[in-house]
């Protein structure tokens, strides 16, 4: 496959519109009015083979705008159906985006999903349509994940239009064209099953593992082979998220994805200060999506699907798979950790000490991220201090311990501390900072997202004069709260 050199030399194979009918629902984009881009993506335009000077502005313009599509893109709505805060909804499927094409790139395919492409059948009582704020929210976040290291959709572009759409107040609106290797969420495995589809449900499997997972074609019982790697890539997707202090904050199975990506993001938050039960989305009362639910809720979800492959996968065998899931993400979240905090040999008091950190940042009020920095700043002139980050007289013995444990390392201190600066971010994606890239924005001013997306998408290197890109939000700020409403 050769390297694409524009928008318009990409290649699409729509393999979805070649699926049974009701699969999806064939819809062209409803254009929008004065459609201006606010910021392309370089690593997301890499995604494609492209650089961001090989993209015509124009052309992407017009295509965000749903005015003019890519030759061979064939845009539809995909159905899908899914539980939303533990209850089934048969009525989901893409409301708001349209999938418009599958480009084949030389990585393989990739799905080119426009958020906020007008209504479709499936979108309910939805206007179809996505404001900036949410938009550059997860435009950000898609930068922010593949900065980290954690598997995500992730956009190409962000554009404002010129109309306005109405949610809690009058919000200027916005596209968003999302990238992704597939947008197959276990809702979809949700809907055959309930309609007892048992031939679509395995067409539906040897479709994920022909395109994304080939090399599970040679195992004995691939279909088997697939659940498994649902489950590892879950597992370790939600490690990623704990280790990072994201919380996603709507974990309905329709937002899962087959591949483990971070999908859809809506009212999601990076941490500040460390609270384990934070839940950032304010309609989520009982905290069903708090971090620390995180880990239970993506079982919950693996077992939703698990039954949804009953047709085709023995039950004994589906269970023996998912009790893979929770040795698989305490080994990920601890190798994850254990790099954190610069523990290159494994200990068996490792997982205390990581508890007791966490323990002492929450009871100190410490800002997270910052704390973890802090910690690997030791030899840094001008870095972040741990004692005032972490302000407890707490901080001392657990200093010791953790001394105490570094002396079974073989690596010398430099080393360590370079080594723990590749993992712990200066830069992370927090939620008054994005909030003040959305005003820059809204005021016409693109700078200050244009500098974010850059450094989230290297957030272990300290760029001078990016202080203000570092810091937490004042002690006197109102916790986060954000709403599901996008
Ligand atoms: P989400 O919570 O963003 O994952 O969305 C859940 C479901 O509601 C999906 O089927 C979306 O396509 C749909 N939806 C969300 N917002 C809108 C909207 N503004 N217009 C139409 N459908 C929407
Ligand atoms: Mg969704």
């Amino acid at each position: 496959m050769a390297s694409a050199t524009s928008l318009e030399s990409l290649t699409f194979d729509n393999v979805w519109s070649r699926f049974p009918q009701d699969f999806f629902s064939r819809v062209t984009p409803t254009p929008w009015r004065d459609t201006r881009l606010l910021d392309i993506s370089p690593a997301g335009a890499a995604r494609l083979g492209l650089e961001v000077d090989d993209i015509d502005r124009d052309r992407l313009t017009a295509l965000m705008s749903g005015e003019r599509l890519l030759d061979g893109m064939e845009p539809l709505a995909q159905k899908y159906t899914g539980h939303q805060f533990g209850t089934y909804n048969p009525a989901l499927g893409d409301g708001r985006g349209l999938l418009l094409g599958e480009a084949m790139t030389p990585q393989g395919p990739i799905d080119l999903h426009l958020k906020g492409a007008g209504q479709t059948p499936y979108s309910r009582f939805g206007d179809g349509r996505a404001v900036l704020r949410s938009s550059i929210r997860e435009y950000l976040a898609g930068e922010a994940m593949t900065g980290l290291k954690i598997p995500t959709t992730q956009a190409l572009a962000v554009a404002i239009n010129g109309e306005k759409v109405m949610r809690e107040r009058v919000e200027p609106g916005a596209t968003l064209l999302r990238l992704a290797e597939s947008h197959v969420r276990f809702g979809h495995f949700e809907w055959l099953y309930q309609q007892q589809r048992v031939e679509d449900l395995e067409r539906l499997m040897r479709h994920v593992i022909d395109r994304h997972r080939s090399d599970l074609a040679q195992e004995e019982a691939p279909l088997e082979a697939l659940f498994q790697d649902v489950v590892t890539r879950t597992a370790e997707l939600v490690a990623r998220w704990q280790a990072y202090g994201f919380v996603h904050a709507v974990m309905n199975t329709d937002n899962m994805s087959i591949l483990g990506l971070t999908l859809d993001y809506g009212p999601y938050a990076f941490m500040d200060r460390f609270v384990s039960d934070l839940t950032p989305n304010h309609t989520d009362a009982s905290g069903r999506y708090a971090f620390d639910q995180q880990p239970g809720v993506a079982l919950w979800n693996l077992t939703v699907l698990g039954q949804s492959l009953t047709p085709l996968i023995e039950v004994a065998r589906l269970r023996e798979i998912l009790d893979s899931y929770e040795p698989t993400l305490q080994a990920a979240y601890a190798i994850l950790m254990r790099g954190r905090l610069g523990l290159e040999t494994e200990q068996e008091i490792d997982g205390e000490l990581i508890d007791e950190w966490l323990d002492l940042l929450e009871r100190s009020r410490a800002d997270f991220h910052r704390s973890f920095r802090a910690l690997s700043d030791r030899d840094v002139v001008g870095g972040l201090s741990l004692a005032e980050e972490v302000d407890s007289p707490a901080l001392g013995a657990w200093l010791e311990r953790y001394h105490q444990r570094l002396a079974c390392e073989h690596r010398g201190e430099t080393e360590r501390l370079a080594a723990m600066r590749r993992v712990n971010p200066l830069y992370v994606l927090r939620t008054h900072l994005a909030q003040q890239v959305i005003e820059a924005a809204e005021e016409g001013d693109t700078r200050p997202l244009a500098t974010f997306r850059e450094l989230l998408s290297s957030p272990f290197n300290r760029r001078p004069g990016m202080e203000i890109w570092a810091e937490a939000p004042a002690a006197s700020a109102p916790p986060v709260c954000l709403s599901c409403s996008s």
